[in-house]
């Protein structure tokens, strides 16, 4: 795990350095409180430990614990202060504070080990909640909240690049039903993963996709115009250009529809997906196992 610590005291910061290190852990140094904030600025995804001195100058290590609470962390990170001061109530005062727990310097390797150990134990736990309230339990996708946010936040940076469009597509497996009624509710679960598999595995790494209800799965990603369609051929072909092979040894031919809305727009997610929505449904009216596009209309108006 890598462990933050923060301490105005080079050679404090070294003998904890080394300290957790031999505890086998990766020590990331900081000599002041501001740097350790910018650290967090593009590391709030990864759960934390952060290990920092209370007396510092200008920031001290309890100011820092509060400014850290205030992080939009997905998820929060563990803070133990340090402190050489002998007064009574160190401890509780670090807890009010906003920290996880408290050690005195110098640090013993034992005392690290073991706080290390519940920091461990306590991060895990958040971080494997987070994943469970995040992923969609049968596919291994985002579910559709997480897939919303992610596709929010993708959305506020993308309206930046003047060259990018942002594409929504909703996607829905044709005629799911009859594989439910002819080969039984678990072969169809085996669809759901293979087709969620495959579609994800052929998407760039900076889409997003996530199940958007029982046999939908919605898209987004950010492309140029030329780079659109290639994208929803890929989609295409990766579902139906194989077989889905079931447990018993049959294979099964599925086929996707989707609606494809690109825009320009600042619209509001909730439209977007009225649009997609909209497509997706001349798609199946259109025999299904194709896609239906507006990029024709945004070339026209662009
Ligand atoms: P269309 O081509 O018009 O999309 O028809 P369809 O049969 O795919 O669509 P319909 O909405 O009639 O049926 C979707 C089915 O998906 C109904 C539902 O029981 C099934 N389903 C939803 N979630 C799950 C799941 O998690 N596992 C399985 N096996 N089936 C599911
Ligand atoms: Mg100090
Ligand atoms: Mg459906
Ligand atoms: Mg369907």
């Amino acid at each position: 795990m890598k462990i933050l610590l923060v301490d105005d005291n080079k050679k404090d910061l070294k003998t904890s350095a080394s300290l957790v290190e031999e505890v086998g852990h990766t020590p990331i140094v900081c000599d002041n409180a501001h740097e350790a904030l910018t650290f967090f600025d593009s590391e709030a995804s990864t759960p934390y430990l952060i290990i920092t001195d209370w007396e510092m100058p200008d920031m001290d290590g309890s100011e820092l614990c509060q400014r850290l609470r205030n992080l939009p962390f997905t998820v929060s990170p563990y803070i133990i202060l340090t402190s050489a001061e002998e007064f009574s109530d160190a401890e509780v005062c670090a807890l009010e504070n906003g920290a996880d727990d408290f050690i005195e310097k110098p640090m013993s390797l034992r005392s690290l080990t073991a706080r290390i150990r519940v920091a461990e134990r306590i991060l895990s736990t958040q971080l494997n909640l987070r994943n469970l309230a995040l992923t969609d339990g049968l596919t291994g996708l985002l579910n559709r909240r997480a897939g919303m946010t992610a596709i929010q936040t993708q959305i506020a940076r993308i309206e930046r690049h003047e060259n990018l469009h942002g594409c929504v597509i909703m996607c829905d497996i044709d005629y799911f039903k009859r594989i439910n009624d002819n080969y039984g509710h678990t072969a169809g679960d085996i669809v759901l993963r293979e087709v969620a598999n495959r579609m994800s595995e052929s998407l760039r790494p900076f889409d997003t996709i996530c199940r958007y209800g029982g046999e939908e799965f919605l898209i987004f990603c950010e492309a140029g115009e030329k780079e659109i369609t290639a994208i929803l051929d890929r989609i295409m072909d990766v579902v139906s250009s194989e077989p889905v092979m079931l447990d018993n040894g049959d294979y099964l031919h599925v086929t996707l529809s989707m609606g494809c809305h690109v825009d320009e727009q600042s619209a509001p997610l909730t439209s977007k997906l009225k649009q997609a929505d909209e497509l997706l449904y001349q798609a199946k009216g259109n025999g299904r196992n194709q896609y239906v596009t507006d990029l024709g209309a945004l070339s026209a108006n662009g």
